[in-house]
Parts: structure tokens; C-alpha cells; sequence
């Protein structure tokens, strides 16, 4: 199904709104679309998002920014979920998509978790026939993103 990413993700922003107040966190839709739209399950990408702004929001310090933005390129849209947390250490960030795989052990339990939430997005962009991606710097943040194709207006609901 088409839909708009731009509408999903701002009702995802309202949903951790009282996290990030209370983290001084401010939570940033950085598009100048009106509407962006994609090719995809709607259901499953909500879960991709969710889980993936739910991360950037819990570890993120203070006074930090998520920032979301979108690329645009030949028929396909990259969405990019930027955080200002701690980062991800080089020794670890290729096995955050296992299942049960967390950083740091006493860190994570501290901020709850189970450490699932990131082996259930590669599971559904690999049922879009996509995957996610990931860039981070120690002490800066990271930087996760997907592709998804472009979804067609529906002509029959255009005026
Ligand atoms: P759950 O999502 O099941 O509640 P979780 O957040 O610990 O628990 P994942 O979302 O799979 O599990 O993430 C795995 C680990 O990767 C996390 O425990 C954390 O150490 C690290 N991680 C994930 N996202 C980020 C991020 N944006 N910044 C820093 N570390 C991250
Ligand atoms: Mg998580």
C-alpha cells in the first residue's frame, strides 16, 4: 500500500513526546515535503519506526536531538533516524541486530529493554526486500537508515 511516512512518523513523534520532554530531548521532522510518499506495509513500518525512535530517544542524553529526514532518489526514499547519544562502539555495532544483543550489559538493564527491538526491524526490512543501515561515532551519535520505493498517488483521489 502507498502511504505518507511524513503523517506516520508525526504521529510516532506525539506517542514519545512526554519521554523526550522529560529527557529535554527535542524530537525533529526535517522535511520541507508536504507529504512524503511510500510503497510499503504500513504496520510493519510503524514498527521499524517506533522501535527505532524509541532507541534514539532512550539513548540519547539530555538536552540531545532525534532528528528525522528523508532522501529522495530515483524511485526510492531513504528515511535517516539521527540521534546526539552516546554511540555505538565499533566492537559491537555489527551484532546490535541479533536478538538479546545489547551494548552495555548493566547500562541496558538499567534502561529497560530486551534487547529484541532492533532483530525485529532487519527481520522487516528484509520482508521489503531491504535493510537498515547503520553510522555512528563514539560520543556524537548514530545515525540509522532504510530505503523504501516511492508510492504512487492514487489518481482517483486527486482532484
Ligand atoms: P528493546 O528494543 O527490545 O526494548 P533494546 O533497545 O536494548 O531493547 P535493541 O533495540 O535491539 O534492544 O538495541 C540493541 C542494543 O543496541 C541496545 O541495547 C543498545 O545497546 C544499542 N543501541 C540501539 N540503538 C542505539 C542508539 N540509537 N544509540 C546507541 N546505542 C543503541
Ligand atoms: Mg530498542
Amino acid at each position: 500500500e502507498t502511504f505518507d511516512i511524513k503523517r506516520l512518523i508525526e504521529e510516532i513523534f506525539d506517542q514519545f513526546e512526554n519521554k523526550a520532554d522529560k529527557k529535554n530531548i527535542e524530537l525533529i521532522l526535517d522535511t520541507t515535503q508536504h507529504e512524503v510518499l511510500v510503497y510499503a506495509d504500513w504496520q510493519r513500518i510503524n514498527q521499524v519506526l517506533t522501535n527505532l525512535i524509541s532507541n534514539a530517544v532512550k539513548y540519547s542524553n539530555d538536552g540531545g536531538k532525534v532528528t528525522v529526514s528523508f532522501q529522495t532518489n530515483k524511485g526510492t526514499i531513504t528515511t535517516y533516524i539521527k540521534d546526539t547519544g552516546e554511540g555505538i562502539p565499533p566492537e559491537d555495532v555489527h551484532r546490535i541486530f541479533e536478538r538479546f544483543y545489547r551494548v552495555d550489559k548493566s547500562r541496558s538493564r538499567e534502561k529497560g529493554g530486551t534487547g529484541l527491538g532492533l532483530a525485529i526491524v532487519k527481520h522487516i526490512m528484509e520482508g521489503h526486500r531491504s535493510k537498515v543501515e547503520v553510522k555512528t561515532t563514539m560520543g556524537k551519535g548514530s545515525v540509522f537508515s532504510f530505503k523504501l520505493p516511492v508510492g504512487e498517488a492514487d489518481p482517483l483521489l486527486e482532484d
